[in-house]
């Protein structure tokens, strides 16, 4: 089954948002080892819209149409995609009865607009709205199916999840069931990965094999359709073995972990301590990790020292090493790590120190960065990054960088 997402809304041509919905989508009908082959944005127009529609017909079997399901004039997609398949609108009784419960809830008076939230196109399965008024529409066509979602997200994701994807799952699985696995990596780049495992993915169709990559992450997401969870297992095992066989090196995690959930489960596991001192990341390594519940266990806490001074004056690095090797260095960096992890009586102590650009930073090269990390009275270890990417970027990579430094 191959599908195309069409998202509707003047505001996502303005650039005032980002067409998060059709990421969402995408990410789900990967679960379900459906293709997408295209995204499409049109705005509220209906001419425009029936183009989309068009288009999409020949290329897709499944359209998942976004956004403009509300009682608002510029809310056109479902009197549009009704006209378009020639069929009429009717009154659903469920819907209807959502909405006046709505109102009635809020003591608000119903208006006539609102009663057109409850029309469904003829032939369609409605999709409940558990956090809104508009329902969805699920519609079985000859040769293709095709979805209608509200546009807010907190409507469309749970519609999606709870709604549409259990009847996709079904079609898809003929009467199976589908079961994948996510493999993460980090440490190699997307273009890498996916050469070392090409043939594998090539061969297979059942389990399919899927990458991703953001973030500086990869993924491969394993999926399998079957008659049993068992079944499905026994198709994922081998491929995941073969898998990693090859680039099992940089594998970190599976399904749902993270780099920082990772490694503050490592360290609540063996009760370890952990504080850093952050020069270019400002904070983000511990905020990153403050993300992750239970870290109050291990995060000491840390400190900020962005200027050459504070490196000297509050965490105690000899200002000859700052003289001698510049702040951007391995010796640098291991001075900050054993300072800080003293200073915050930590177990581990983690530097960051280095220039994010896009100005040079003590005649180091944009992208230069050190990491340093103390382990009790180990000898502290250092690694130095070349990141190619816009400040933000190279901030995020170098944080992410230790985190993984950290978990290996
Ligand atoms: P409503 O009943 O709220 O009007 P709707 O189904 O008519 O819902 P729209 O009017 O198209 O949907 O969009 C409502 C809001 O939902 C937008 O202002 C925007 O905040 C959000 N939204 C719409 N489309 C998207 C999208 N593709 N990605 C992310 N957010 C979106
Ligand atoms: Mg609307």
């Amino acid at each position: 089954m191959n599908a195309e997402i069409i998202a509707v809304g003047s505001e996502l041509l303005l650039g005032q948002i980002a067409n998060t919905n059709a990421k969402f989508i995408s990410s789900q009908l990967s679960e379900l080892g459906i293709n997408v082959y295209y995204h499409t944005v049109v705005g509220d127009n209906p001419k425009r819209l029936v183009q989309a529609i068009e288009i999409a017909e020949k290329r897709a079997d499944l359209i998942i149409f976004s956004g403009g399901l509300g009682p608002t004039k510029d809310d056109l997609t479902k009197e549009t995609i009704a006209k378009h398949l020639g069929r009429g609108m009717k009154e659903d009784l469920e819907a209807m009865n959502m909405i006046e419960a709505f109102f009635a809830k809020r003591n608000r008076p119903m208006t006539a607009n609102n009663r057109k939230q409850a029309l469904v196109i003829e032939g369609s399965e409605v999709l409940a709205n558990e956090n809104g008024m508009a329902p969805g529409m699920f519609i079985p066509l000859e040769n293709s199916i095709v979805i209608l979602l509200p546009g807010p997200p907190k409507e469309l994701e749970p519609m999606f999840q709870f709604e549409a994807k259990p009847k996709l799952a079904k079609l898809v699985s003929d009467g199976g069931l589908i079961v994948s696995h996510v493999l993460r990596f980090y440490g190699i780049g997307e273009a890498e990965l996916e050469d070392r495992v090409q043939h594998i993915i090539d061969q297979q169709t059942n389990p399919t094999i899927a990458p991703l990559a953001g973030d500086g992450e990869v993924t491969l997401r394993i999926t399998a359709k079957a008659a049993s969870e068992e079944e499905a297992w026994s198709l994922i095992t081998p491929t995941r073995t073969e898998l990693l066989e090859i680039v099992g090196d940089y594998l970190y995690g599976v399904n749902d972990d993270s780099l920082s959930s990772k490694l503050v489960n490592m360290l609540i596991e063996n009760d370890l301590k952990i504080s850093a001192a952050e020069s270019l990341t400002a904070g983000l390594f511990q905020s990153e990790l403050a993300a992750i519940q239970g870290v109050s266990q291990v995060l000491q806490g840390g400190m900020v020292t962005y200027t050459e001074e504070m490196k000297i004056n509050q965490l105690g690095v000899p200002k000859e090493i700052i003289d001698q090797y510049s702040v951007v260095s391995a010796e640098c960096a291991a001075s900050m790590a054993i300072n800080i992890k003293e200073k915050f009586n930590a177990d581990i102590g983690v530097s960051l120190t280095g220039a994010a650009g896009p100005g040079k930073h003590a005649d180091q090269p944009v992208g230069t960065v050190w990491i340093g990390i103390a382990f009790r009275d180990d000898e502290p270890l250092t690694f130095e990054l070349n990141l190619q990417g816009m400040r933000n970027t190279n901030r995020l990579r170098s944080v992410k960088t230790a985190i993984y430094r950290l978990i290996q």
